[in-house]
């Protein structure tokens, strides 16, 4: 094995490690790859249990009054900060504790009700909903889930009523991207009672402002002489705590306090560890799946904003002697606008009740949630800017703002780029596992046909059975049928795809994206058949009108499967190779003897 080959495989350990252990349950998306169609995961639409829907309701109007009479974006924005009345303000309608356990002074709300209430705030003011999800969505977050039930009843009281603010520090230099890599370094006091950290984090949400930060950083693992990443609570008062930088200038959410801070000598007592020693990566990564989550709900929220700002402007400004609505190039935006909004607040529920039911391992789910939607704002801001022309340009306009602020949405909390691959390679695994074990048995038949046997049937059954997507509602039957045949298509590609490139499809970014675009695709469309369905039989019900939002789901589901039968022919018929040809010789990697480029 050269030395790119056992990186590989220590790469490939410690991903094994992280992510899969115990047994796993056959979710949604897991279940897409192995040509099932989990129903369960997303069927019935999730709706807010009664009790707790009065409770909801009157938290929304709570939180819209108060929201429309204090949250200023426009000054939030210039000031480059959110004035610490609507903090409190924020606080005082339960907003910073939301879904803490009423005991700490919570309100025990779900998942699924706080990201209503986060879509109030996200589609009025980037700079607040950035602020509220690193506070609460992940700064409280592995307290929450990882804290034990003294340093619950010591924290969370304080944290829960606003009167100190939380943040969440992983990112380094050296540790974006690549969040394994953090250098930050914990070593063990000689008595035993501390941690002494050495280490700088920079683009910190909150930081400037935070009272107390869950920072990761590396430990020893007893008895070896590897580290692991630990998970501690740290308080800016700390001696050897340096903020290096409080509030970095930046484009868009202006209003949030980015800082970075430096961390040294800094003795943490070891009653501050959150989680099992040596496990923060999995606290880091289980606390990022709660904020990829409010991050949908704040992108649902900006990109209804964007739909009304739309409408608002192609029905009113008259250009040719007609409003801008009159054109199809217009209402083109309109209507995608609209399909996508739709699926875009079915997949934030979906996921959200996937934590509420307390399943197993949504890590793909939440990370398709987060890269769909934050595509789909990132096109809507786009669009509605279009559709303003001009006037969207200058300082006056919302559109100019939201502009700046949604760019950060396709980078943070894992890039784009990042999740798509995760999502293809974490969702090939099972397929690949089945195929492996074919292979290792027919080349070892000690090891027993049987398995190879079952392996060979499921890959097999999976192949020819076209899953069933059940619905209710008569009229959505066709497309029902439609997403299960596509289903079934996309298995037969992975495997396609697994059997071409065998363990090289690892590194192939270009066909991944194409797999993770379509189960995405497939994900939302899922979701939206699931709303779209129980729409549909509350209008049966109650004798309702089809309404305008039905339209919009039709009309994704149509571009939905239009768009995954292409990343599909795409897989096979595509100019990857020109693609990489050209990028390498531009970056000065060509390699002739490559045959694919690479
Ligand atoms: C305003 C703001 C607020 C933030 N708040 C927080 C916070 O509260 N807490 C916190 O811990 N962090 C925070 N971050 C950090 C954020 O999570 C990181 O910026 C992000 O993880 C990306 O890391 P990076 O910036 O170092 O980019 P890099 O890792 O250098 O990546 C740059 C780009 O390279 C590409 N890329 C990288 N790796 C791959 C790959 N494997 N495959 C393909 N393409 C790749 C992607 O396009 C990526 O955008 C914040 C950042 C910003 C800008």
């Amino acid at each position: 094995m050269n030395e790119a080959e056992i990186q590989r495989q220590k790469e490939i350990k410690e991903a094994e490690e992280l992510l899969f252990t115990g047994p796993q349950a056959l979710g949604f998306a897991k279940g897409l790859f192995l040509g099932r169609f989990v129903a369960d995961w997303a069927m019935p639409y999730p709706r807010v249990p009664a009790a707790q829907q009065a409770e909801l309701e009157s938290s929304l109007a709570e939180v819209r009054e108060f929201l429309d009479q204090n949250l200023d974006p426009v000054a939030i924005d210039r000031a480059a900060d959110i004035p610490r009345q609507l903090i409190d303000g924020l606080a005082q309608v339960g907003v910073l504790g939301m879904t803490a356990p009423k005991e700490y002074g919570g309100r025990g709300f779900s998942q699924r009700a706080y990201c209503k209430i986060l879509e109030e705030i996200g589609a009025r003011c980037a700079s607040t909903s950035v602020f509220t999800n690193a506070h609460h969505s992940i700064g409280i977050r592995a307290l929450l889930l990882f804290g034990t039930r003294e340093q619950k009843q010591k924290w969370l009281p304080a944290l829960v009523t606003g009167q100190q603010l939380a943040a969440f520090a992983l990112t380094e230099k050296e540790a974006g991207s690549d969040a394994a890599n953090v250098q930050t370094q914990a070593t063990p006091s000689e008595d035993g009672t501390h941690y002494i950290l050495n280490g700088e984090k920079r683009y910190i949400t909150n930081a400037a402002i935070a009272q107390v930060l869950t920072v990761m950083a590396r430990t020893p693992v007893p008895g070896t002489d590897k580290t692991a990443i630990t998970a501690f609570l740290v308080t800016p008062d700390m001696p050897g705590f340096e903020m290096l930088e409080g509030r970095m200038e930046k484009l868009g959410i202006r209003g949030t306090a980015t800082g970075r801070f430096a961390m040294r000598d800094m003795a943490v007592p070891k009653e501050n560890i959150l989680g099992p020693l040596g496990k923060g990566l999995k606290v880091a990564l289980t606390v990022l799946d709660f904020g990829r989550t409010t991050f949908g709900a704040c992108c649902t929220g900006a990109a209804k904003t964007c739909l009304r700002l739309a409408v608002e402007h192609a029905n009113t400004r008259r250009q040719f002697k007609k409003t801008l609505g009159d054109f199809d190039l217009v209402k083109k935006k309109i209507g995608r606008m609209a399909a996508d909004l739709y699926a875009m607040e079915a997949m934030t529920a979906v996921t959200a009740s996937l934590i509420d039911r307390g399943l197993e391992d949504y890590m793909i789910e939440t990370a398709m949630l987060k890269v769909f939607t934050t595509d789909r704002l990132w096109e809507a801001v786009n669009d509605a800017f279009q559709i303003h022309g001009g006037s969207a340009y200058f300082n006056d306009s919302p559109l100019e703002r939201m502009l700046r602020d949604a760019r950060i949405n396709q980078i943070g909390e894992g890039s784009n780029e990042v999740l798509t691959s995760f999502i293809a390679l974490v969702g090939m695994r099972g397929p690949g596992m089945e195929f492996k074990e074919i292979h290792d048995t027919m080349f070892n038949p000690s090891r027993g046909l049987g398995k190879a046997w079952t392996a060979g049937m499921n890959r097999l059954g999976a192949a020819v059975k076209v899953p069933s997507v059940p619905v209710k509602s008569e009229s959505l039957r066709s497309q029902a049928s439609q997403l299960g045949r596509l289903v079934w298509r996309f298995n037969l590609s992975v495997n396609r795809a697994l059997i071409t490139y065998r363990e090289p499809v690892m590194d192939m970014q270009l066909v991944q994206e194409r797999i993770a675009g379509a189960a995405m695709e497939m994900f939302a469309s899922a979701c939206v058949i699931s709303r779209l369905d129980a729409d549909l039989q509350r209008v049966g019900r109650n004798g309702e009108t089809a309404a305008g939002s039905h339209r919009a789901a039709d009309l994704f589901l149509r571009q939905s499967f239009h768009r995954i039968r292409r990343f599909l022919s795409e897989l096979t018929d595509n100019e990857d190779k020109a693609l990489l040809v050209t990028a390498n010789s531009v970056l000065g990697k060509d390699n002739p003897a490559s045959p694919n480029g690479r």
